[in-house]
């Protein structure tokens, strides 16, 4: 395969290719395919962006039937048939049935940009300015998303300049069991000494992505909703990798019965891989002045389309929903069985996640990437997270048939065992 070009000319910053140093060309479903015909199977999906596989045949229809007819592929923000039928449907098949009101914002077409309208909203919103994070959360690297980013690797890469304006608490989970984090938040809140300003929002991920795959527990949602609303704390939960189904609900929040006041999608949420976002705000809140908040790529038409055939498709039932509920408990169980083994051989092992967003924790970077190493040259891509990289992480298309999915495991099972066995 010819990767001389690439390697002189793309930038050192590139990651991804450095792990899986191949030309791929095509992909279907949960398999790719590389230039010298050699076919992987997907447990990396786009880090949650392909939640319906590669290609998938309905959303790839309504795309080239888009195509044909000169649908309006951009027109900055202006109203276009795409971005009436985007909303009718999100209303309709999403929000109606989940009893959420909410208005939609279209920021710039990725992740950050979702963050950074919403960071900003909650401040236009409250006339405040501090934005309460989680450790080990991920939110994205622009200034003010990165803010509210745990991981030194890309903090550090400001070139010094200090990001401002959060305050990072414990996420539930990490002084260890049996210790509630949100006692220390609720102590700072109402200490006048505390040295915490008032926060204009709270902002995390049920389901920490980049973090580690670490759930937070319902009980300490709820909690931390019941905190927000009786300090007039705005909640944010930043759904970017954990919505779309990830976790076996449309919304990761529904798992707790947690009403955000602000929600950010993106990743999954035009379900073929084309870069869109949105940000959902409780209707009180939306008190941006016309233009305050502008990009020229917001709302991208193509996008839109996809993303409304997804929904469509997938969410005017329950049936997916149910499928990763089931398939969750498959990688649940070969990973506990993995866990165990791990364990016996001396290297201390676990297993977290919900729904389809899983880890299996090898205690340190080193061992992860040995196993994730081995998996690639036996036919599976597959990443890590966490604070040290100490994860290896499942996050296969939400539609991925069982066989792949067995394939996939049993690839990852195979790579554990010949490295330490
Ligand atoms: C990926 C991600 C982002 C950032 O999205 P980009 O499109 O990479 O900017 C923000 N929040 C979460 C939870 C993510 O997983």
């Amino acid at each position: 395969m010819q990767t001389q070009i690439l390697e002189r000319m793309e930038s050192e910053v590139r990651t991804y290719s450095r792990s899986f140093p191949v030309v791929f060309t095509e992909a279907k479903g949960a398999r790719l395919t590389a230039e010298d015909g050699k076919q992987y199977i997907d447990f990396l999906a786009g880090a949650g962006t392909l939640n319906y596989g590669h290609n998938h045949p309905k959303l790839k229809q309504a795309l080239i039937d888009y195509l044909a007819s000169d649908g309006i592929v951009h027109g900055l923000d202006m109203w276009t048939k795409a971005k009436r039928d985007y909303l009718e449907t999100l209303e309709e098949v999403i929000l109606k049935p989940r009893g959420l009101e909410y208005k939609v914002h279209l920021p710039g077409p990725t992740g950050t940009n979702a963050v950074e309208a919403a960071i900003r909203l909650a401040r236009v919103a409250t006339g405040r300015h501090n934005i309460v994070s989680f450790t080990n959360g991920f939110h994205g690297v622009t200034m003010g998303a990165l803010a509210t980013t745990g991981n030194r690797k890309f903090r550090e890469a400001t070139g010094g300049i200090p990001t401002q304006g959060s305050a990072f608490m414990p996420f539930d989970g990490y002084l260890g069991e049996g210790v509630d984090t949100l006692d220390y938040f609720e102590k700072l809140l109402g200490d006048n000494s505390s040295g915490l300003d008032r926060p204009a929002a709270v902002i995390l991920e049920t389901v920490q992505g980049e973090g580690g795959i670490n759930p937070a527990s319902t009980e300490w949602l709820q909690r931390l909703e019941k905190l927000c609303r009786s300090y007039e704390i705005l909640l944010i939960v930043d759904d970017i990798q954990a919505g779309c189904g990830r976790t076996g609900k449309f919304f990761s929040f529904e798992h707790a019965g947690i009403t955000p006041d602000i929600v950010t999608n993106s990743k999954s949420l035009s379900g073929f891989g084309l870069p869109f976002a949105h940000v959902l705000m409780r209707p009180e809140l939306d008190k941006w002045k016309p233009g305050q908040y502008n990009g020229t790529f917001r709302g991208f038409g193509l996008a839109m389309v996809t993303g409304t055939a997804a929904l469509r498709h997938f969410w005017s039932d329950d049936t997916l929903e149910r499928d990763v509920q089931r398939k969750g408990r498959v990688v649940e169980d070969r990973f506990q069985q993995l866990a165990a083994w791990l364990s016996e051989k001396g290297i201390p092992a676990s297993e977290r996640g919900r729904g389809l967003m899983r880890a299996l924790d090898v205690g340190t970077g080193d061992n992860a990437d040995k196993i994730t190493a081995e998996a690639f040259k036996r036919g599976l891509v597959i990443e890590t997270s966490g604070h040290d990289g100490q994860a290896v992480k499942c996050l296969c298309p939400l539609t991925i048939s069982d066989e792949d999915l067995i394939e996939g495991l049993d690839i990852l099972e195979a790579s554990i065992k010949q490295v330490f066995g």
